[in-house]
C-alpha cells in the first residue's frame, strides 16, 4: 500500500515537473539556435572583409548589408567594416556616420581606431567637394536605423559632452556650464540609452 502511493506520489511529482523542464530545454535550444545564427552572420561579415580587402566593395556591401538586417544587434567592428566599405563604394556620409559610431563605441583604443579617424578625414574632405558639385544623392543606410552592441562593458563615453559630463555654452562674455541631462556622473551612457541617443530618442534628465 505504502509503496503504491510512493508510486502514485512519484509519477504526479514526474508530471508536474516536466512542463518547467520542457520549458527550460525548450529556451536552451532557442539560445543555441540564436547562437549559432550569429556564429553564422559573423562568418558573412569576415567574407565580406575578405571581399573588400580584394576590392569587390559592391559584394561586400551586399553582405555587410545582409548581416545588419538579420544579426541582432551590431557588433563594433561591423560599424568600422559598413563605414570603410561604404567610402570605397562613395557613399561619404553613410561612412562617416559608421565610422563615427566605430569611434563612439571603441574610443581612441579601438583596434581600427587610425584606420578610422583617417577614412573620416578623407570621407569629411570629400562631402565637401560632393557638397559644392552638387550630385545627385543615392539613399544611404544609416546607424541610427539599427540596434547597437556596445560590447561587454555596456556602456558607452556620452558623445554629447564627450564624457566631461558638463556642456559648455560660449556666451559672448563667459561661457555657461551645465552639467550633461544624458549621462550619468562618470560621463557614461548605458547602451540602452546610447542606441536611443542615435535615435533622437533620449530624454534629457
Ligand atoms: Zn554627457
Amino acid at each position: 500500500m505504502i509503496a503504491r502511493y510512493t508510486l502514485v506520489f512519484i509519477v504526479a511529482l514526474f508530471f508536474t515537473e516536466a512542463p518547467a523542464q520542457d520549458r527550460s530545454a525548450a529556451e536552451e535550444y532557442r539560445i543555441q539556435l540564436e547562437q549559432r545564427k550569429r556564429a553564422d552572420l559573423l562568418r558573412v561579415m569576415d567574407s565580406a572583409v575578405t571581399m573588400m580587402d580584394e576590392g569587390r566593395y559592391e559584394v561586400a556591401d551586399q553582405k555587410l548589408i545582409y548581416v545588419l538586417n538579420n544579426i541582432k544587434s551590431i557588433p563594433s567592428d561591423l560599424t568600422f567594416y559598413f563605414g570603410k566599405n561604404s567610402f570605397y563604394l562613395n557613399k561619404f556620409k553613410q561612412s562617416i556616420d559608421w565610422l563615427n559610431k566605430y569611434i563612439q563605441l571603441k574610443g581612441s583604443t579601438g583596434q581600427f581606431y587610425a584606420e578610422a579617424v583617417g577614412l573620416l578625414k578623407q570621407a569629411e574632405t570629400e562631402i565637401v567637394k560632393e557638397q559644392s558639385r552638387n550630385t545627385a544623392k543615392v539613399k544611404e543606410v544609416l546607424s541610427s536605423e539599427y540596434e547597437i552592441d556596445c560590447g561587454p562593458a555596456g556602456k558607452v563615453t556620452c558623445p554629447v559632452c564627450k564624457g566631461t559630463t558638463v556642456l559648455i555654452k560660449k556666451g559672448a562674455f563667459e561661457n555657461q556650464y551645465k552639467t550633461c541631462p544624458y549621462c550619468d556622473k562618470h560621463g557614461f551612457l548605458t547602451c540602452a540609452e546610447y542606441n536611443l541617443l542615435i535615435k533622437g530618442q533620449l530624454e534629457p534628465k
